[in-house]
């Protein structure tokens, strides 16, 4: 774990793997979700901002080689030698004609300094014919696909309107294996009504589909949501900060060293953030995770038996 971290971080992984300083570029591909255009639902999940999880991703009225240029342009002064990652962020990434699909993901490839894709999406959303695109595109460049499991408890994901069973999950995660494309999964802590167990549960679930990478999200309850007004007609537990960490190097604890974390906390639009307040302060919350890992010895895997 070279950057001192006490565990398997995106940043050592990508140092690694290719070699230097990588950088993430959102994308902005103009698609839609399954969820929210009335194919699945039309409510979406009950978490999701207007933006499909794409806060901080470019304008969709600008071509995708734009959006990386610019976004590149912005960061060259801090970091002249960077490697990019184009990542497919906002809402469901696979999600269009293949056609279409195919010409945004070449026209990122094709960019100045682009070193890899990543690929946010849904497992109800990787059909045969999307899954051979992968494999194309990941015997190119390197490449990860994300799905938004956000839990594996079944009820919960009835609460939230995932939109999908957990076998759909399971079934797409073997699919992935066996084409051999890299996948990141992606979990809420924090969901109404899950206790700590269930939130660790959802770490070992993701584990045992086999993920290569995991991302935890602190739930946040954005302004107009269905969470939001959940909320306010029902109210939850809103995990404090000293809880969340806690819970973070739990779930820490469990992961295989090999699986890459990618987030141990969340950014969202502070603008429109009702709860939890405390988690505007982002580098104070990885601070205390760091800080507790040091002070009681804790690193990832510590729980595997
Ligand atoms: S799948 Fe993603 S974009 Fe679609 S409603 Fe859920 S969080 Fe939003």
């Amino acid at each position: 774990m070279p950057d001192n971290k006490p565990y398997n971080s995106l940043s050592d992984h990508l140092k690694e793997k290719l070699g230097s300083k990588t950088v993430k570029l959102s994308v902005n591909a103009g698609f839609t979700c399954p969820n929210r255009d009335g194919k699945i639902s039309t409510g979406g999940c009950i978490f999701c901002s207007g933006s499909g999880s794409g806060d901080f991703a470019p304008s969709a009225e600008l071509s995708i080689a734009e959006q990386l240029r610019l976004s590149r342009e912005k960061l060259s002064g801090k970091w002249p030698n960077a490697k990019y990652i184009a990542y497919f962020q906002a809402f469901t990434n696979t999600y269009a004609p293949i056609d279409e699909l195919r010409k945004k993901y070449y026209e990122a490839l094709n960019c100045e300094g682009i070193s890899g894709i990543a690929i946010a999406t849904r497992p109800d959303c990787i059909d045969d014919e999307i899954l051979e695109l992968l494999k194309e595109i990941n015997s190119k460049t390197y490449l990860w696909v994300e799905f938004g499991l956000q839990t594996s408890d079944e009820d919960t994901a009835i609460l939230i309107n995932r939109g999908y069973k957990n076998e759909v999950y399971l079934s797409t995660m073997e699919k992935m294996k066996t084409a051999g494309i890299e996948t990141v999964t992606h979990i809420i802590l924090g969901l109404p009504y899950e206790d700590r167990q269930t939130m660790l549960n959802s770490v070992d679930f993701a584990v045992s589909a086999g993920t290569d990478g995991i991302k935890l999200q602190l739930l946040h309850i954005i302004r107009g949501t269905k969470l939001e007004a959940l909320y306010n007609q029902k109210p939850f537990h809103i995990m404090s900060r000293d809880e969340y960490t806690d819970t973070v190097i739990e779930c820490i604890e469990h992961l295989p060293p090999n699986v890459v974390i990618h987030r141990l906390t969340g950014d969202g639009n502070r603008n429109e953030l009702i709860e939890p307040k405390w988690s505007m302060d982002k580098r104070g919350v990885l601070n205390e995770i760091h800080r507790k890992m040091k002070i009681t010895n804790s690193f990832q895997g510590k729980l595997l038996k």
